[in-house]
C-alpha cells in the first residue's frame, strides 16, 4: 500500500462525505487507505463513517474512541494502524485541500533524501486578526524557550515515510503535542506552502481558551526553560535587594533612620509574592504533567475499530 490518509474527526458529521469524495477523486490512481479517527464525537459522525465504510470497505477504516482524547491522540491512533509506505495527516474540515496530497506524494517519491513534507500556511486568512496575532506570538515565544525549532505556521498537515512514522510512534508521551513531536524527531523536512481554505461545515474546536491551553501544553512539553526562569528572577531580585540594603545601611549611618516607606513595602511584598506564586505555578504545570505521565495510561481507548484485522464492533 502506497499511502495512508489519517483524518481526525470530532463532530464533523457534515464534512465527512465531502472530504471522502474529494480524496477519492484526487487519489483515484493510487493504492491508498483512509483511516478516519472519530475522536469521541457527540453528533452523527460515527454513523456517517459507518455508511462511508459500507460503500468502500476496501479502502476505508474507522477507529472510534470511547470519549474525546484530543486531536493528537487521534493522530497517534491513525499512525499506529497505518499500513502505507507513506502516511499523511489531514483535517476533516477541508481547510487543508486534498488536492495537495498528490504534490506532497510526488515530492517524497522524487526526492528520496527527504523524509517529510510539512505544509506551511501561505497567508493566514482563516481566523480573525486576534487569532493571527496569537499564532505569531506563540511561535516567537516557543522558539525562544524551546530547543526544538518550530517553523512559523507549519501545520499538522504533513506527509512522511514509514521511518518517520515509526519514530513518531516510539515517543510514548501521553501529553502529545504533535507540532513539537514532528519537529523533535528531526529528519529531512521539506516545507511547502499551501493556501488554507475555510472550514466548510461545523465549527472549530480550538476557541480562545482551548488555543491558550494548547500553547501552554506545547511550551511545557518542549522546553524546560520556564523552570529556570524562577532562578533567574530570584537572582536578579536578591541582588537588587542586597544593593538596596547596602544603600539603606550607609544612608542610615550617615543621616539617621527615617520611617516613611509604607508604599514601597506594600509594593515589594505584592511583587515578590506574585513572582513566588508564578514560580510555584510553573512548577505545578510540569509536576502535573509528570503525574499524568507516570500513571502510564493509554493514549486513547478504542470503542470500535472497523475495517481492521483486529476489529472491535
Ligand atoms: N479534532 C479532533 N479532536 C479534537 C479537536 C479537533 O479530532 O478534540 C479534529 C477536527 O475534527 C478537525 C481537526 O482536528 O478534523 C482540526 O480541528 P479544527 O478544524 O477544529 O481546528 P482548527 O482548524 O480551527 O485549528
Ligand atoms: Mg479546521
Amino acid at each position: 500500500m502506497k499511502l495512508s490518509v489519517i483524518i481526525p474527526a470530532c463532530n464533523e458529521e457534515e464534512s465527512i462525505d465531502i472530504i471522502y469524495n474529494n480524496i477519492m477523486s484526487v487519489l483515484e490512481d493510487i493504492n491508498f487507505e483512509v483511516i478516519f479517527v472519530d475522536d469521541g464525537s457527540t453528533d452523527k459522525t460515527l454513523q456517517v463513517l459507518e455508511s462511508v465504510y459500507k460503500k468502500d470497505p476496501k479502502r476505508v477504516k474507522v477507529i472510534s474512541f470511547s470519549r474525546n482524547f484530543g486531536k493528537d491522540a487521534a493522530i497517534y491512533a491513525g499512525l499506529e494502524n497505518a499500513n502505507g509506505e507513506y502516511s499523511v495527516v489531514i483535517d476533516a474540515d477541508m481547510e487543508q485541500d486534498p488536492k495537495y496530497l498528490i504534490r506532497m506524494l510526488k515530492f517524497l517519491e522524487d526526492n528520496k533524501n527527504y523524509d517529510q513534507v510539512a505544509m506551511v500556511i501561505k497567508k493566514r486568512k482563516a481566523g480573525n486578526l486576534f487569532k493571527r496575532f496569537g499564532a505569531k506570538m506563540f511561535y516567537i515565544f516557543i522558539n525562544f524557550l524551546s530547543d526544538t525549532k518550530f517553523e512559523q505556521d507549519a501545520s499538522d498537515f504533513r506527509m512522511f515515510n514509514s521511518t518517520v512514522k515509526d519514530a513518531l510512534l516510539k515517543l510514548p508521551e501521553k501529553n502529545r503535542f504533535s507540532k513539537g513531536i514532528f519537529n523533535w524527531v528531526g529528519f529531512n523536512t521539506k516545507y511547502m506552502e499551501y493556501d488554507v481554505g475555510t472550514r466548510i461545515k461545523g465549527k472549530t474546536k480550538f476557541n480562545f481558551s482551548a488555543s491558550v491551553k494548547y500553547a501552554i501544553n506545547g511550551i511545557v512539553g518542549f522546553s524546560t526553560r520556564p523552570l529556570k526562569l524562577a532562578s533567574l528572577f530570584g537572582s536578579i531580585i536578591s541582588l537588587t535587594g542586597f544593593g538596596y540594603l547596602v544603600y539603606v545601611l550607609i544612608k542610615t549611618l550617615a543621616f539617621g533612620a527615617d520611617t516613611p516607606g509604607f508604599a514601597t513595602i506594600v509594593c515589594l511584598i505584592l511583587f515578590l509574592g506574585g513572582i513566588q506564586l508564578i514560580a510555584i505555578g510553573i512548577l505545578g504545570e510540569y509536576l502535573s504533567r509528570m503525574f499524568i505521565e507516570t500513571k502510564n495510561r493509554p493514549i486513547y481507548i478504542a470503542r470500535k475499530k472497523i475495517g481492521f484485522e483486529d476489529e472491535i464492533l
